[in-house]
């Protein structure tokens, strides 16, 4: 044991009161840990994957909102009538009627999740070595609960906001939806849901680098998704008599050239932001090649970027075979191959370009090349001034001086149906979690307990700063 002074271990003493007196400021009174606890555990324990639907998660939701004393009239659970087990429901906080309201949306679905593949039941909530472990922690039930959990304290604490806000907890935006809660609301009930301003907590958020607090993600705008189909056809024979032109040979020929091929840097506003402020938090030539992204010559910089995957998703639009069929029989020569091409575009591009530089890069009139089913254009929603005070004021009441980052996401989240439908849309999640160690839709999902109570905290008071109107 290492001997210190009597001063040295009073100050330390002291220093770590102080520290534990700060980080109790930054948690939520005990009743609403314990209430967030027991919301996270019921939602958890609702499977609600594509499969089962999200109608009984809806109504568990809204039954704890009718507890807490908000009216009926503003607590609505419904679903398409074509799809009844898809259910959503919105619950409303009335305001002072300052304008129009803050709209806050989540999804309560969650991915599918093999128990065979996890070291706990996927499907109940278990608290073990600082962490709470289910389907959908992290994406997002964890999330959900923090909403739910802050709209419940604001109705029993009286609290009045300048604006109506609106909580929207959906179905169907995981892989498979058909009933995405959003996109009908939006469509179907835009009454409900109408804002000026809304808040997506389905994302990143804090982000925690060995053990520190590295910077707060705000996603200001998302790839596009298009899926491309390719086929080539061929008239076919018997498999005893091969000759050169063959579906398979042709069409896999054309999959090699795009397998060599990379679409050109395409920065848009958002990524020149977040590189240059990521830079800042980074050191030696990954800092220096980010700050050459927006030098004047990019293109050295931007190729060893580049080999990471993650970077190379920010610096342009992406396209990579994921499936592929060909053939009818064995000893047939294949009259048909046919390739399933997933493209993530930076936003301002369209699926037309993107189609034109598939066909310029596969080089062959013989491919056929078509785009799969509708594309949701994906605007983009600067980062304003405004908009990044409020955050700025949340985060410094909560964790002073951490950098806050507008940042692109290369998946795709519910926020494109907001901005569609002309409702800027911010994504940021409540909760710290590791940038290192990502478990979203994996095995043994988790978020910290400490980040998900401080989290409830968080959201808390950014609901106020946001809904305050000047
Ligand atoms: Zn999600």
């Amino acid at each position: 044991m290492k001997r210190i002074s009597r001063a040295a271990a009073l100050a330390a003493m002291m220093l770590a009161a102080g520290a534990s007196a700060r980080a109790a400021d930054n948690m939520p009174p005990a009743q609403y840990q314990v209430l967030s606890r027991e919301i996270l555990k019921q939602l958890i324990e609702i499977n609600s994957t594509h499969a089962n639907g999200s109608l009984v998660a809806a109504q568990a939701v809204a039954r704890r909102a009718l507890d807490a004393g908000y009216a009926a009239a503003d607590v609505t659970v419904l679903a398409p009538p074509d799809h009844p087990t898809k259910g959503n429901v919105v619950i409303r906080l009335r305001g002072k009627g300052r304008g129009k309201p803050l709209l806050l949306i989540g999804h309560l679905d969650v991915v599918e999740a093999n128990p065979r593949d996890w070291t706990t039941d996927p499907f109940q909530l278990v608290e073990k070595d600082g962490y709470f472990y289910g389907r959908g922690t992290e994406d997002m039930k964890g999330d959900d609960t923090l909403v739910l959990t802050a709209m419940i304290r604001m109705k029993q604490e009286g609290y009045v906001p300048d604006r109506d806000i609106i909580a929207a907890f959906t179905a169907d935006e995981e892989a498979g939806g058909d009933a995405d809660g959003v996109q009908w609301l939006f469509a179907a009930h835009r009454d409900l849901v109408d804002s000026d301003l809304v808040l997506n907590t389905d994302g990143e958020g804090g982000w925690l680098k060995n053990g520190q607090r590295y910077f707060v993600g705000v996603e200001t705008s998302e790839k596009l998704y298009a899926t491309f189909e390719l086929e080539t056809t061929n008239k076919g024979g018997h498999s005893s008599l091969p000759r050169p032109d063959n579906a398979i040979y042709q069409l896999t020929a054309g999959l090699q050239k795009l397998a060599a091929y990379q679409f050109p840097l395409r920065l848009t506003d958002t990524t020149r932001r977040y590189f240059t402020e990521i830079a800042r938090l980074k050191s030696g030539p990954e800092s220096a090649d980010m700050l050459a992204l927006v030098g004047p010559a990019p293109e050295a910089a931007a190729a060893r970027l580049s080999r990471d995957p993650v970077q190379n998703a920010q610096l342009r639009t992406t396209c990579v075979a994921t499936m592929l069929r060909a053939g009818e029989g064995e000893s047939a020569l294949p009259s048909r191959a046919h390739a399933t091409v997933q493209c993530r575009l930076i936003p301002g591009e369209t699926p037309e370009q993107t189609q034109a530089t598939l066909e310029r890069v596969l080089g062959d009139p013989g491919i056929h090349v078509s785009v799969d089913g509708p594309i949701d254009p994906s605007p983009e929603t600067p980062l304003t001034a405004e908009v990044q005070t409020r955050f700025r004021k949340a985060v410094d009441s909560m964790w002073p001086g951490v950098p806050i980052i507008p940042d692109m996401a290369a998946g795709a989240s519910d926020s494109v149906f907001a901005r569609l439908a002309g409702e800027p849309s911010y994504v940021s999640s409540g909760m710290f979690t590791d940038i290192d160690d990502v478990r979203d839709h994996g095995r043994d999902e988790r978020v910290g307990v400490h980040a998900f109570y401080e989290g409830g905290e968080y959201v808390y008071r950014l609901l106020k700063v946001m809904a305050e109107r000047p």
